[in-house]
């Protein structure tokens, strides 16, 4: 937990104290953590995200899911490992295709 002080102009502090009566019993800290939970859905950043690769030796041709670029019996692609969490590439539920990405298109994720 962390103080945190912030400055409201006075129709954000009244409707902060209705929302925080209405439905907090009247906790302010609680309707501000919501309004931020609530925030981060609509804004479509919240979601599943790559936080990491495996690599994988494939077995038949596959193409690069990023960069469509062709790979052969072999090679070694990277599986992407999603977790939950924010960002601006967040998806809303888990790719069902089969996704490995080349080395450069994985690369690119963490840049
Ligand atoms: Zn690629």
């Amino acid at each position: 937990m962390k103080r945190m002080n912030f400055t409201f102009d006075a129709d954000t502090v009244d409707l902060l104290d209705e929302l925080a009566q209405k439905f907090y019993g009247g906790n302010k800290s609680q309707t501000v953590r919501a309004a931020l939970e609530s925030l981060a859905v609509h804004a479509g950043h919240e979601g599943w995200v790559i936080t990491g690769y495996t690599p994988q030796k494939i077995e038949d041709h596959v193409d690069c899911h990023s960069c469509g670029e062709a790979h052969h019996k072999g090679e070694v692609l990277y599986r992407p490992v999603f977790e939950r969490g924010s960002s601006s590439k967040a998806m809303p539920t888990i790719p069902e295709e089969n996704w490995l990405d080349c080395p450069k298109c994985a690369e690119k994720q963490f840049q």
